[in-house]
């Protein structure tokens, strides 16, 4: 057997260029190396045999080229199908590159690119549809999740409620406490919405000191008990220097019906139950009107 220096393998192993070259020179001259061991086993130049034996190793030379061929492009099949699935599932790149030719380096960078891309993707959408001071969802997320839900609810009819509050006379706190205490209550009124939170419930801030929650699967009374919770867990916030009970919200809540022809029908109707809530007196939760008979 020909035994290759290291360097050579090596050479070959990494170069596309080298390794392509090899599998055509060897290929080529496979049928040259039969009709050379046809002679020295004593065949003869001339006759029907040496034709069969041109034939029959041109044809393992070519079989043999293809199979090398195919082999050496298979690490950019894997890719372009692995490619492929990223984009109609997101289903992570799992290519095993071990070739280390320039294929190989390609797929590698291919896959190291996406999977970068990847996080950054997933980092600017949780930015684009997170509010930066509490963490909750921002308004553009439950206006699309919303939408979503409304017109899920109105197929399944599941009922589906929600829930606006605008936290009392905050502009109050900014003016005695300064905007960064504000800022301070703003979080712990998060952290108390986020403690009262069901897994399917969705919570967000959608203004400067304005909250929702969409409570799916829902009746008005469940919610209005989750209303209720939440109305006493902000009271209780204890946040030095305010005093206690400084933190209180107004609440609006509804049920979604067919009488809503959109989500935005739904919220509005559920802020104006929250401006009435404003205007009796505050840290108090108002329904809006149910569904009226025709
Ligand atoms: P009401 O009970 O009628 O809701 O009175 P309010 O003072 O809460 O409402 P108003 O609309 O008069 O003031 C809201 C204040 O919220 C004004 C604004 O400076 C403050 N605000 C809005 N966004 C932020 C924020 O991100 N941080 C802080 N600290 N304050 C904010
Ligand atoms: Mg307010
Ligand atoms: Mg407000």
């Amino acid at each position: 057997m020909i035994r290759l220096p290291r360097m050579t393998l090596q050479a070959i192993e990494s170069s596309l260029t080298v390794k392509i070259f090899v599998i055509c020179f060897v290929s080529i001259h496979v049928p040259l190396l039969a009709v050379v061991a046809h002679l020295l086993s004593g065949g003869e130049l001339s006759g029907m045999r040496v034709l069969l034996v041109v034939l029959f190793s041109t044809l393992a030379g070519t079989a043999g080229c293809l199979f090398a061929l195919w082999r050496i492009t298979r690490p950019l099949r894997q890719l372009s199908h692995s490619i492929d699935r990223y984009r109609t599932e997101g289903a992570p790149l799992a290519v095993k590159v071990k070739t280390r030719d320039e294929i190989g380096t390609v797929a590698q960078a291919v896959c190291s690119l996406v999977s970068e891309l990847d996080m950054s993707l997933k980092t600017l959408e949780h930015q684009a549809n997170t509010d930066p001071l509490t963490g909750l969802a921002n308004r553009r997320f439950i206006l699309a999740r919303g939408e979503q839900a409304f017109s899920g609810a109105a197929v399944t009819g599941e009922p589906l409620s929600l829930l606006l509050f605008d936290l009392d006379h905050f502009k109050g706190i900014n003016d005695a406490y300064g905007h960064e205490m504000g800022d301070h209550a703003l979080t712990a009124a998060a952290q108390a919405i986020r403690s009262n939170l069901r897994p399917d419930d969705l919570a967000g801030r959608i203004g400067g000191e304005e909250f929702c929650v969409l409570l799916p699967n829902t009746s008005l009374s469940q919610a209005q008990a989750i209303a209720e919770r939440l109305r006493i867990c902000l009271e209780r916030i204890c946040l030095a220097p305010l005093p206690a009970g400084r933190i209180t919200a107004s609440f609006g809540l509804a049920e979604a019906h067919d009488q809503f022809g959109r989500f935005q029908e739904f919220m509005a109707a559920t802020d104006m139950a929250l401006y009435r809530a404003k205007q009796h007196g505050r840290n108090r939760i108002h329904c809006a009107p149910s569904r009226m008979m025709s």
